[in-house]
């Protein structure tokens, strides 16, 4: 009878850690958006532990951190977050880690080459893809303080993924697009994006919340404002319901203007169904880069 109970509890030890396997007590990393959690996914691969401490979908312009959440903070070799301005639930950065977390600002993790015209740009900066290569290369350097047992096979990946990136870059930059302008019914997340490619982003409003409703007179005004400019798309923001753009839409179909909708993503989280396909910020890049030439229309050289 001892025996049997003995047997019991080792099977029952045995499920209840195997089902906690997929999300681990103590990661070795943990970040709190997911464009950093992505870059520490394609170097470590199975060698680090990382998670994403904000929810799949989640704004992360409201997200605060749980207090199981600072505890898995306080037990980790490294932490990035955003920026202070966007993690606004950290009050001290000195203090947020444990003694042997490695705490970085990633906000600090590049050198821009470009013209700010506006410093609230600033605030997404990883939309900027020659910043999210800088990025990779600051990842790197903090994956190699805290394991430096694996550095040739970061750097490999460091170097590899670094290349994705560059060439969808240096893609988008030789096609040559037939208009530089487009219409975005978002939030303002891509004024580095803006400056880096030449184009000129036009916002629905300043502060414009994507998932207002709009009065009757601004439907009116912005509609007027796209048929001005003679334009056929409309961008709207992944992960969120276009409910702006989609008011727009259908009011310029009463007058027998056909807009269509396209989309960009703002990478400051993914859903879960691309969650599940492990979908990369050089995934999201290519999936924009679609957008913009559909929307934009690329001219033919031939
Ligand atoms: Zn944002």
């Amino acid at each position: 009878m001892k025996r049997l109970i003995l047997l019991v509890t080792f099977i029952f030890f045995g499920i209840f850690f195997t089902a906690c396997d997929t999300k681990s007590e103590h990661p070795d990393v943990v970040t709190t958006m997911f464009v950093h959690y992505d870059i520490v996914r394609q170097l470590a691969d199975d060698y680090l532990t990382v998670e994403l401490l904000i929810p799949l979908g989640a704004d992360v312009h409201s997200f605060e951190a749980t207090s199981k959440d600072i505890v898995k903070i306080k037990n980790a070799k490294l932490f990035l977050f955003t920026s202070l301005e966007l993690d606004t639930w950290i009050q001290d950065e000195k203090t947020i880690g444990g003694d042997q977390t490695v705490v970085v600002n990633m906000s600090q993790s590049y050198e821009l080459d470009l013209e700010i015209v506006d410093e609230h740009d600033e605030l997404h900066y990883w939309v900027d893809p020659i910043i999210f290569t800088q990025m990779i290369d600051y990842v790197l350097d903090h994956l190699l303080l805290i394991d430096p047992e694996h550095a040739d096979h970061y750097q490999r990946n460091a170097n590899l993924y670094k290349q994705q990136v560059l060439d969808l870059h240096n893609d988008f930059i030789t096609s040559s697009l037939s208009q530089s302008t487009l219409y975005f019914a978002g939030h303002n997340a891509f004024g580095l994006f803006g400056l880096r490619y030449d184009l000129t982003f036009v916002s629905l409003f300043p502060e414009f919340k994507p998932d207002d409703d709009l009065t009757s007179q601004e439907i009116i005004s912005f509609s007027n404002a796209i048929r001005e400019a003679q334009t056929t798309f409309l961008f709207s923001e992944a992960l969120i319901e276009p409910k702006a753009a989609k008011a727009i839409q259908n009011h310029l179909r009463t007058q027998n203007y056909q807009l269509s909708l396209l989309e960009l993503h703002t990478y400051h989280n993914v859903s879960q169904s691309d969650w599940n396909q492990k979908i990369t910020y050089a995934d999201l890049f290519a999936r924009n880069i679609d957008q913009l030439k559909q929307g934009l229309g690329v001219r033919d050289n031939d």
